[in-house]
């Protein structure tokens, strides 16, 4: 059994890890690791940076070829595509957010980790939707950049 199937959360050893220089352009990280029939990410990306083995595999971002532009995020039915940005102290997270309470771009919201875990505070800097989902940008400290992965407004 995986690691995450005991704890019910992914660890970094089980994910696709962006050396600093690849996220300092920003890429996305795709938290996907369960064997399932889907692929919208793949057909998604402008630079077809994302790719899979076949239908059933977990997709696999070439972080050379990412851009970072978010296009994913949106239309990942599993919400686990995070775009993640680092320059000096800051970081932005790109999520996807489908609860009712609606940020607002200049909002001061809480950051959580993968636990829920309220970890920092954080400032919505961009939202764009793309159907029922919103795809929102925060930013939060650099040390964080690796861990926030929702926000309670
Ligand atoms: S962020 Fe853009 S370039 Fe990168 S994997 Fe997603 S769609 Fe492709
Ligand atoms: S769209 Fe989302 S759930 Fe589907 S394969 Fe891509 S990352 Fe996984």
């Amino acid at each position: 059994m995986r690691e995450y199937e005991k704890t019910g959360l992914l660890s970094m050893k089980e994910l696709q890890v962006p050396s600093k220089k690849q996220l300092a352009k920003g890429v996305a990280i795709l938290e996907c690791v369960q064997e399932i029939p889907c692929n919208p990410c793949v057909d998604s990306c402008p630079v077809h940076a994302i790719s899979m083995k076949d239908i059933n595999a977990p997709p696999v971002n070439d972080f050379e070829k990412c851009i970072g532009c978010t296009k994913c995020v949106g239309v990942c039915p599993g919400l686990a595509i995070f775009v993640v940005k680092v320059k000096d102290d800051k970081a932005w997270v790109t999520l996807p957010y489908e609860f009712i309470t609606v940020p607002k771009v200049g909002d001061s919201v809480q950051a959580l980790d993968r636990t829920g875990t309220v970890r920092s505070k954080a400032l919505v800097k961009k939202i764009v939707k793309h159907g029922k989902t919103m795809v929102v940008t925060i930013e939060v400290e650099s040390c964080l950049a690796m861990d926030i992965r929702n926000i309670k407004v």
